[in-house]
């Protein structure tokens, strides 16, 4: 569990009544989905040089559900005390969202609006980020938590067909109402990524109003928010997948749903001098403007956690008006750097130890680079 004293004070000044919600919400997602905001459908822009990719039309909702591999889940395991909520990452106000899809360069995909609509807190609890290990090892978080509270209608977040509506996604078992992500909705979307289909799950759901088969649109209503599955409150979890709607294919949904219009997303890949990933550190984000600070930590190392293709990142920290930040943590001695986060785009760093920075995309872009997702491995096997 995180320490609060390692928490940003900070935080405790946004009063306002969106981010205190989120400061008190006693929920947890002990599973790992993710969601996405909502928006301003429709729009595609003439500068998204990344652009979705038409797919080959997937298998049909049935087959979907016999093609998931998921090994015999316990249900033990989802069992844990849970941590405190954290504050939101910042206030709880947010400029309208950029329209989807929004991508100013080749490498960022942002095709998603957030599930949930914008007069609401629409984005990830601030502690239980995508690939956070927050109750045991090996349990790894496979999504993003947004803390809406129970009834909150929850919206596809892109077009699509939907291939899950109800209990059972996780344990492939309709009906099963042990399922740890409870009531569930998993949409095809119309459009893919590199070739590749796309698939997004919305999960812990009090009612589905969508039905099997049903093609929606951005904005749609799936059903409302609750608490059913393995929870201890009402939010949603919402995973983003791909190329298989499948438990070890999920990738950070802060990567793929449009920032607040004059923000940016910050994403690192930190390393020591030998090049080895570093797991579970805690990075301070601090705005120099604001002095509003954040904590993420970094993620990774097998288990169900999946990189994006083109950053290879352990860090995702999204929603940060743009600016000049200082990025610090303490790894063999005590590190900090400055860097400008761009708005409505992916701004990058690594880090190499010894104090060794670069601030910029990743080199040597592979252009038709195939995703390499979770392998399950057969001791340890993570859970949503
Ligand atoms: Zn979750």
């Amino acid at each position: 569990m995180m320490r609060q004293d390692q928490r940003d004070s900070k935080e405790s000044r946004h009063g306002d009544k969106a981010g205190s919600s989120s400061d008190t919400l006693p929920l947890q997602c002990v599973l790992t989905l993710m969601l996405i905001p909502l928006v301003l459908a429709g729009c595609s822009q003439s500068i998204a040089l990344s652009s979705p990719t038409p797919v080959i039309a997937g298998p049909a909702a049935t087959e979907i559900e016999a093609q998931v591999e998921i090994p015999t889940p316990t249900l033990a395991p989802f069992r844990f005390d849970l941590p405190t909520p954290a504050a939101a990452p910042v206030s709880g106000w947010r400029p309208p969202l950029y329209p989807v899809p929004w991508a100013m360069s080749s490498y960022d995909h942002f095709y998603f609006a957030r599930p949930i609509a914008a007069d609401q807190v629409n984005w990830p609890l601030a502690d239980y980020r995508y690939g956070g290990i927050f109750f045991a090892p090996n349990i790894v978080h496979t999504g993003v938590d947004i803390p809406a509270p129970e009834g909150t209608p929850i919206q596809a977040a892109g077009p699509g067909t939907v291939v899950w509506a109800g209990w059972g996604l996780f344990t492939e078992a309709p009906d099963n109402k042990d399922d740890p992500y409870g009531l569930a909705v998993a949409i095809r979307h119309d459009f893919g990524f590199k070739g590749q289909q796309l698939y997004t799950v919305y999960a812990h759901m009090s009612k589905v109003s969508a039905v099997l088969g049903q093609h929606v649109e951005t904005g749609e209503p799936l059903g409302l928010v609750g608490s059913t599955g393995e929870t201890t409150g009402p939010h949603l979890h919402f995973e983003v997948r791909f190329p298989d709607n499948s438990f070890y294919n999920t990738y950070n949904p802060e990567l793929w749903t449009a920032p607040p219009q004059g923000w940016g997303v910050l994403v690192g890949r930190l390393m020591d001098s030998e090049g080895k990933t570093l797991q579970q550190l805690e990075v301070f984000v601090r705005n120099e403007e604001t002095k509003d600070q954040f904590m993420v930590k970094t993620y990774g190392g097998g288990g169900a956690v999946n990189h994006d293709p083109y950053y290879d990142e352990n860090l995702v920290l999204g929603d940060l008006p743009a600016g000049l930040y200082k990025v610090s943590f303490r790894f063999e001695q005590d590190v900090q750097y400055w860097m400008e986060v761009l708005p409505g785009q992916v701004t990058y760093f690594t880090y190499e130890g010894e104090n060794r920075f670069t601030v910029g995309p990743p080199q040597a872009p592979e252009l038709d680079f195939l995703p390499v997702t979770a392998t399950p491995s057969p001791t340890g096997t993570p859970r949503p």
